[in-house]
């Protein structure tokens, strides 16, 4: 499958990593809207947070747990917001689950 998460993931594309493990990968976004604004993805394919099912709990709990630890490390201390962005009405752009995780601003909402 040609998907630049995978690529990404499996190293074929660099990315600038802030952590990864068997199961997930979170590296800083290229194109920044939050002065923190990283993403962590599985390193296994899924298409977005709608093909997510209960047999994800384990993968889900261990991505928000990654996220809080994270942010604690990079000293996000006034809150962060976590988005999951899916299809074309929900502005998701690549076709590979990621959770943006954007902090150190205030952040409106709604959203655009
Ligand atoms: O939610 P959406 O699919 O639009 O987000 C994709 C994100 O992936 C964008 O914020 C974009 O800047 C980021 N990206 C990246 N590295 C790439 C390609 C896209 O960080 N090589």
């Amino acid at each position: 499958m040609d998907c630049l998460f995978c690529k990404i993931a499996q190293g074929q594309i660099p990315s600038n990593k802030l952590f990864e493990d068997d199961k997930i990968l979170a590296f800083y976004d290229i194109d920044p809207q939050a002065p923190v604004h990283f993403l962590v993805i599985p390193k296994q394919h899924v298409d977005s947070a709608a093909a997510l099912g209960e047999q994800d709990g384990e993968l889900l709990a261990h991505v928000f747990a990654t996220i809080a630890r994270l942010c604690k490390e990079l000293g996000c201390d006034n809150g962060y917001r976590v988005v999951t962005n899916v299809g074309e009405d929900g502005g998701q752009s690549v076709k590979h689950l990621h959770f943006h995780v954007l902090a150190k601003r205030s952040l409106a909402w709604p959203p655009g």
